[in-house]
């Protein structure tokens, strides 16, 4: 099967509103010529630095502009990274995703130390992905060489509902990381959320967006989003199972290599509502009872649901091989001190304006 690169708005929408039945048999067809059904890649997400973001998206509970409870934390230690990922391996994750609420990346002493921890996880034979914000390509370089496996950079929606999100960054600067990603062998994995008020014909761009991507991202994460009290989004209403089925299916035609991945939202589903994303497509998850700071299934919990319906995760590595980490004295990029300009297009959000004059949500 040929991986297209050329969808437009209107196919992917053709192919979301099909009926139900249609779509769910025509996305598990494409599942099976291009993965085995019965596997599920499991990943776990481990907050490394927590809240305080100067960021203003209007999902995110760790903006530090919202009144919400999550109470912000200094970088964690290489040895409490490594402890972590320990526990995450011994419960059946094969990769462990490492996010932290920085607007961008920064050279200096903080960076250095999250190399470190991509070197420390990728002796333990583990899959190491990164989310720490906008990074250049001498940063992205620095990551591969240190072992990274995946960066993580979010769209979050369309390019034009983007702008009713954010206002602190463009679309372009998330292209531009990608982009920066793409030119060492760290895989990409890039997707969105939905339930933030978006239209359906936002969903349908932000799939155009992901899918026109040269090559496709590795991974794709569709979340629902958790409504968390003190943030603009506060109150939306949550996205039913169908719309999650839907635009499950939908990614997994249009980018039939990828790993889509279950994410945030996760408690909000049935077991039954998820193995239908499983049977949509669906062949990633993020595994541990906290998803950053929002709330997600316990492990035993899933592998309970993995034996009910015969599903096996992943073996590490098992779709690229290992990068090799090289050590921070052998290593080829330095320290460049870099300050680039990422934009800041500051219009108003009106939501996001409202939530900061809130008073702090009780505990
Ligand atoms: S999503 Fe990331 S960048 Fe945006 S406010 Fe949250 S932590 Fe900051």
């Amino acid at each position: 099967m040929v991986t297209r690169h050329n969808w437009t708005k209107e196919e992917i929408l053709e192919i979301y509103n099909k009926p139900l039945m249609e779509l769910l048999y025509e996305a598990a067809t494409v599942h099976r010529k291009n993965h085995d059904p019965n596997t599920v890649q499991v990943s776990t997400l481990l907050s490394i630095k927590t809240g305080g973001c100067p960021e203003d998206c209007g999902y995110c509970p760790q903006a530090a502009r919202y009144h919400t409870n999550v109470e912000g934390n200094d970088l964690m230690s290489v040895n409490q990274v490594k402890a972590q990922a320990l526990r995450a391996k011994e419960s059946g994750s094969s990769r462990v995703c490492m996010g932290a609420a920085w607007r961008n990346v920064k050279d200096g002493k903080e960076f250095d130390s999250v190399l470190e921890m991509v070197r420390t996880i990728n002796k333990l034979d583990m899959e190491v992905c990164c989310t720490l914000g906008m990074i250049t390509e001498n940063q992205a370089q620095r990551l591969a060489e240190a072992g990274l496996y995946a960066y993580n950079h979010n769209l979050d929606s369309s390019e034009e509902y983007y702008k009713e999100v954010i206002s602190t960054r463009g679309y372009q600067d998330r292209l531009d990381t990608i982009g920066n990603v793409r030119k060492t062998n760290v895989t990409v994995c890039s997707g969105g959320i939905i339930g933030m008020g978006e239209s359906v014909d936002d969903r349908a761009g932000m799939l155009v967006a992901l899918s026109t991507l040269s090559p496709q991202p590795e991974s794709v994460p569709i979340n629902a989003l958790v409504p968390v009290e003190g943030t603009p989004m506060e109150e939306q209403e949550p996205v039913s199972i169908w719309e999650m089925v839907r635009m499950v299916a939908t990614a997994r035609i249009v980018m039939p290599e990828t790993q889509v991945r279950l994410s945030a939202g996760r408690t909000q589903m049935s077991r039954e509502g998820q193995a239908m994303c499983f049977f949509a497509g669906a062949n990633s998850i993020f595994a541990g009872d906290k998803l950053l700071t929002t709330p997600n299934p316990d492990v035993n919990e899933d592998m309970e649901l993995f034996r009910s319906l015969g599903l096996n995760p992943q073996k590490a590595f098992e779709k690229k091989e290992q990068p090799k980490s090289v050590s921070a004295e052998e290593s080829q990029y330095q320290n460049l001190g870099e300050k680039p300009k990422w934009s800041r297009p500051g219009h108003k959000i009106e939501r996001n304006l409202e939530a900061q004059q809130k008073p702090k949500a009780k505990a």
